[in-house]
């Protein structure tokens, strides 16, 4: 049986949060301007950036939740999504004892807050296609066990995971499931926030800093139940998300999803371009099914192509070194001009040991 107080380390449950001096007050009723503010020390000089943000986000909240199709109360929004990543660990995972599960290769950052927050990283290989064996990840979890970290699209790897097999694991597991779906807006298939609902312990995130174009402002969502996300507030600082990203997700949030979903499709398009021409490519020995806006390909050297490609001034990321990408460089869709670059790039890149005969 799925309990939320079994989850949370005793000292969060607990805990008593900090409380601002505006916090249960201010932006409700009278017009900010109407208060004379000499509660937060702040300097009554440099208006407006002399006050401290909002430290519940409530504007911001109530338009995510809108976009979203979910309450305000089940909106938890993170310094990007790493932050979110992190306070999972902060308050689920007791240092030392418990342990999370998650597929492997997949996104670095879980294990980095793994290891940061001394707490068992257990990594169960996803199938040699990159496939999901929900059975697999399930075996790997015993009593201590608190978190089950998927991604979907999966990263690097850019594949969706099977639905069937999320919902397997959702299903027949009582500790949190982490949903990772900053790729989601790529993919043809549907976010489970419409599902949230009826998992009590999924927690969804979500970025503003992919298919939204706002990687500099820092800003990702952890989407889950009331429950949830009552402790996610209490642990994060309480101005994690300062006013200008706050303001400027406000506006974009003001457009509805449009511009965002236009951006996905155009970039959706030019990967399927860009694919299209890599395949003629000669040292491009094979390129990995996507559903995001970037791709594997194997080379027959992956070191080798990626500081050549430097050399020629293309960054493109070496993962030869992460499970099961053996001489695999993870390649971001850019626009068709660079990729138009790329192309040209990789196709002057001769092999040493071709090299050899020519
Ligand atoms: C890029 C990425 C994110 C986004 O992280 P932010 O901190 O929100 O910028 C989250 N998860 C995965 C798997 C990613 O690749």
């Amino acid at each position: 049986m799925y309990k939320l107080e079994k989850l949370i380390r005793p000292n969060i449950w607990k805990l008593k949060p900090y409380s601002c001096a505006r916090s249960e007050f201010v932006r409700e009723g009278k017009k900010k301007d109407e208060h004379v503010y000499l509660d937060a020390n702040e300097s009554p000089f440099n208006s407006p950036k002399n006050r401290y943000p909002d430290p519940m986000q409530k504007e911001l909240k109530e338009q995510i939740a809108r976009v979203k199709k979910v309450k305000p109360s089940q909106v938890m929004i993170g310094n990007g999504s790493d932050e979110v990543i992190d306070l999972a660990f902060r308050i689920f995972c007791e240092p030392r004892r418990d342990n999370v599960v998650a597929i492997d290769p997949t996104y670095g950052m879980y294990q980095v807050c793994a290891d940061i927050n001394d707490v068992e990283y257990r990594k169960v290989l996803l199938n040699p296609d990159f496939s999901l064996d929900g059975e697999r990840l399930l075996r790997a979890t015993d009593i201590r066990t608190k978190i089950i970290f998927l991604c979907s699209p999966n990263n690097p790897t850019g594949n969706l995971l099977d639905r069937d097999e999320i919902h397997r694991i959702i299903t027949h597991w009582e500790g949190i499931v982490v949903l990772d779906e900053a790729y989601v807006d790529f993919s043809n298939q549907p976010s489970w926030v419409k599902e949230l609902n009826q998992y009590p312990n999924l927690i969804i995130l979500h970025t503003f800093s992919k298919a939204w174009g706002l990687a500099s402002l820092r800003c990702g969502l952890a989407l889950a139940s009331e429950e949830i996300i009552h402790y996610f507030n209490n642990v994060r600082y309480p101005y994690n998300i300062n006013t200008i990203t706050q303001e400027q997700i406000l506006l974009y949030l003001s457009m509805g999803e449009d511009l965002k979903n236009a951006w996905a499709k155009k970039i959706v398009e030019e990967r399927d371009k860009l694919i299209d021409a890599l395949k003629k490519v000669d040292i491009v020995e094979r390129i990995y099914p996507t559903d995001a806006n970037f791709f594997l390909i194997k080379v027959p050297d992956a070191v080798y192509v990626h500081n050549e490609l430097i050399e020629s001034g293309i960054v493109v990321r070496d993962r030869h070194t992460v499970s099961l990408c053996d001489r695999c460089l993870r390649i971001t869709v850019g626009t068709q001009e660079e990729n138009e670059r790329l192309i040209e790039a990789l196709q002057w890149i001769k092999m040493p040991s071709m090299r050899a005969y020519l």
